[in-house]
This record gives C-alpha cells, structure tokens and sequence, in this order.
C-alpha cells in the first residue's frame, strides 16, 4: 500500500491514489524549481508560479487524503502548470549543463571559475 506523498504517515486508499501521484509529481517539481538557478526567487511571476504550485500540492494532498475528490479540481489547468515547471526544469538543468562544460573546459576549479567569471562581470562597464 502506497504512503502518502505529504509525509503525513497515511496509507493511501484507492480513491486518493490518483491525487497522490499528482502530488509526488508536484512536490518534486517544487522542490527542483526552489532550487533552479536560473530562476529569479524575487520575481513576482516566479513568487506567483511557485505559489500555484504549493496549491497543486496541498489540493493533491486533500485528494490523496479522500476529503476531495479528483473531479473538483481542473485536470487541464494543473497539466498546463506541470509542463511549464517541466520546461523550466528542463532549461535549468541544459544551462547547468553548459556552465559545467565550460567550467570543465576552463580546466579551472569551480571556485575559481566562478571567482574568474565574478571579477570579468564586475568590470564591465
Ligand atoms: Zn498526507
């Protein structure tokens, strides 16, 4: 039997089984675009998309939970938001991909190549 995906300790009955899975989903995308480097944590449409994205979860949470069914919530809405965090995801990690290749090709540390690249964009003018 499947635990839920809010750590809240229940075992997941058959009726919340779809909103845990969304859940999981949302939770993990989260928690990647918390952490995406290319993503501006002050900027309002950021503050707003991770903010839509907290609702997805606790909602899923309240599905998996059996106290909403999944037919409340709009299923197009929630995938138009999945594949945005997807695409943002997705770009985060082909940007860190790019930095990790000219890192390797500096044949610098990390810690210097981003000294080197700190000191190059200070003195711009
Ligand atoms: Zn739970």
């Amino acid at each position: 039997m499947a635990k839920c995906f809010c750590g809240c300790g229940r075992t997941i009955r058959f009726r919340g089984r779809v909103g845990n899975n969304y859940g999981k989903t949302a939770l993990q995308f989260l928690s990647e675009l918390e952490a995406a480097s290319t993503l501006d944590p002050e900027d309002e449409g950021t503050v707003a998309f991770l903010d839509q994205g907290r609702v997805w979860r606790r909602q899923f949470a309240s599905a998996a939970h059996g106290e909403i069914g999944m037919n409340s919530l709009d299923r197009d809405d929630w995938l138009r938001w999945r594949n945005a965090a997807f695409e943002i995801i997705r770009q985060d990690h082909a940007a860190l991909a790019t930095l990790g290749k000219q890192v390797m090709a500096s044949g610098l540390t990390p810690k210097e190549f981003a000294e080197k690249t700190v000191t190059e964009a200070s003195r711009e003018p």
